[in-house]
């Protein structure tokens, strides 16, 4: 039996390696076999076609930033082509439309990934926006915050990431326009004073209102208790039958029923 000892400093840069859940680290900010990995995981993730390991070493990248200010005449040489180049500047343009949902997890910020991302979309628009409390609402981790929260400052506020040619928006979400369904209110209303102040509510929240039960009526409001002729058929028909239109709308707005 032979043991195997792991290593104690980085093979790149020398530094002294960190153990985090079972894998060694690197932590030095500047060691380049790290900056490398985060410019490959940065293409990858923003998908630039042609920015793989071996393209970033031949262009001696050494920050996301340079990326972006590639200069065309010395990459033509360091890549021997200037088709590949012509092709890897197209891609680098188009990265350049991502949304903060895309662009957010490429910057290989610890515990931030599309998960993250996507949840901090639900309370921020743009990443000047992002603070600990919006954070804690999108239902972050307190260790997702806190790395967030202090590469935010580090980069954000006090770095170089805003000179990148993004919008740091999140994708703006169509708000929600189509139909919740279509309701027929049978007999009389007792949580609304007329079927007009009913009609008005319903579609205040989205619904269609059809005065019969026709083919498209998913929601029949029957709040008499009244079994009528409208009530039978939508039940035969499995419709939902609501018996206080106000309860379900309140419910409905508290996101109780979906
Ligand atoms: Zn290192």
């Amino acid at each position: 039996m032979q043991a195997i000892l792991a290593p104690t400093t980085c093979g790149s840069c020398g530094s002294v390696l960190v153990w985090r859940n079972d894998l060694l680290f690197c932590e030095d900010a500047q060691c380049p076999a790290q900056i490398s990995k985060q410019i490959e995981h940065f293409a990858k993730t923003l998908k630039i076609k042609g920015l793989g390991p071996k393209t970033i070493e031949k262009l001696a990248l050494s920050s996301i930033h340079e990326i972006y200010s590639l200069d065309y005449d010395l990459a033509a040489i360091a890549l021997s082509s200037k088709k590949l180049v012509d092709k890897l500047v197209a891609e680098i343009e188009h990265s350049k439309k991502a949304t903060l949902n895309q662009l957010l997890p490429a910057f290989s910020i610890p515990l931030v990934g599309k998960t993250a991302t996507e949840k901090l979309s639900t309370t921020v628009g743009n990443i000047a926006e992002i603070t600990q409390d919006k954070c804690h609402d999108a239902g972050l981790g307190t260790k997702t915050t806190e790395s967030l929260m202090g590469w935010l400052e580090d980069e954000w506020l006090f770095g170089r990431v805003g000179k990148l040619p993004f919008s740091f928006e999140f994708e703006q979400k169509a708000p929600q326009q189509e139909a919740h369904g279509t309701v027929c209110i049978s007999g009389k209303l007792k949580s609304f004073p007329t079927k007009n102040a009913a009609t008005a509510a319903l579609c205040l929240h989205g619904y269609d209102v059809k005065s019969s039960v026709t083919k498209d009526v998913t929601i029949l409001v029957n709040e008499s208790g009244v079994e009528s002729a409208k009530t039978k058929k939508a039940r035969d028909s499995g419709i939902t039958i609501v018996t206080n239109l106000l309860n379900f709308l309140g419910e409905e707005t508290n996101g109780n029923i979906a």
